[in-house]
């Protein structure tokens, strides 16, 4: 088969690889419908993710149908289409039992196109896959469900839950990319009274205005804790959100958020922030991290089945497999191409 394998910071190609095949008894072998791309992976061929090694195949989400499964595998067979999640779970852990599965200690978490090879091609072994795996219900498309393998869960719990929305709330967000925008999304299943999305990009700042933000702030030009002043009488956001990765944005996000509110960072960092203590030891903040351990998945596989949660503006481009690096190309040149989710799978 082909695959996209990572040969070393700045180094990758779509190239023939061995094809998977079941190690485990708990394994599913998955034929990939639907495949995309993550900015972590952009972080990896970086170098910022030293764990992967070269020769590793990357990609952590995917939509694919079961080939084979292991001998103990208990709930799927052959021909099942099935998310493959960002986190695979051992179901039998600590962490695991108690749904904290990005914590997992028995083999799971973070591990396709990080530690194992991953998604990005045309099949992939996915360990625990009775834990790691949900069936697509019928009527959704790989492009709605493609977009649960990671950024709704991510934004959704590490956001919006963590972040504690309420209704009425006044919510900001810091960074409109994809997390930031499936924030948006989320967070609205909370009826807040505005949400703020602020980016320095006025390209990602009119597609928060479709994903459903009542107010855009250019924070090249403008101040966003002045807007958010206006309409809390100065008090702040009852939740903030931090969804860029910059010590900058984290410390803005912290800014915007009244005594009492939340701070939800969401962002991947590489370097430390100050938390200006001096300030906020009086304000009663929350402040909360997380990596996503995927247990709402199966709540936001509802909402998008019953049509109550709209993924499909996500996807700004498509590609055929071949076209994998044209995909690399156009999704790590966002700023110019304006993608938000490519698209890649066997035909367009
Ligand atoms: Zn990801
Ligand atoms: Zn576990």
């Amino acid at each position: 088969m082909k695959a996209l394998v990572y040969h070393g910071p700045g180094e990758r190609s779509w190239q023939e690889v061995p094809d998977p095949r079941i190690q485990e008894p708990t394994d599913a072998v998955v034929r990939v419908d639907a495949v995309t791309i993550c900015g972590t992976d952009l972080h990896i061929l970086k170098g910022d993710v030293p764990e992967v090694a070269p020769g590793r195949i990357l990609g952590h989400e995917a939509v694919g149908t079961v080939t084979a499964v292991g001998a103990a595998v208990r709930n799927l067979t052959p021909g099942d289409r099935v998310l493959v999640s960002c986190i695979s779970a051992c179901g039998s852990c600590r962490f695991c039992r108690d749904g904290s599965y990005g914590q997992c200690l028995g083999g799971g978490g973070w591990i396709l196109g990080h530690l194992i090879d991953g998604t990005q091609a045309e099949y992939v072994r996915v360990p625990f896959a009775d834990h790691s795996t949900h069936k697509v219900p019928d009527g959704v498309t790989d492009g709605d469900m493609l977009m649960l393998a990671d950024i709704l869960p991510t934004s959704y719990e590490v956001g919006v839950l963590n972040g504690a929305v309420r209704p009425g709330d006044v919510v900001a967000i810091v960074g409109a990319g994809p997390i930031g925008l499936a924030a948006i999304l989320t967070a609205r299943l909370f009826s807040p009274s505005h949400i703020v999305s602020i980016d320095v990009a006025d390209t990602r700042l009119e597609a928060a205005r479709t994903f459903g933000a009542d107010i855009v702030v250019n924070a090249g030009t403008q101040s966003a804790r002045s807007v958010i002043d206006g309409l809390t009488g100065g008090l702040g956001a009852d939740c903030a959100m931090e969804a860029v990765g910059t010590p900058g944005t984290f410390e803005d996000a912290v800014n915007l958020v009244r005594p009492g509110g939340h701070v939800a960072n969401i962002g991947v960092h590489g370097a430390p922030a100050t938390l200006h203590l001096e300030d906020i030891w009086i304000k009663n903040l929350t402040i909360t991290t997380g990596l996503v351990d995927t247990y709402s998945t199966p709540t936001l596989i509802g909402l998008v089945a019953g049509r109550q949660l709209d993924t499909s503006a996500m996807i700004t481009h498509r590609f055929t497999f071949d076209e994998f690096e044209d995909a690399y190309d156009v999704f790590s040149r966002a700023g110019q191409t304006g993608a938000l989710k490519v698209l890649v799978a066997e035909s367009k």
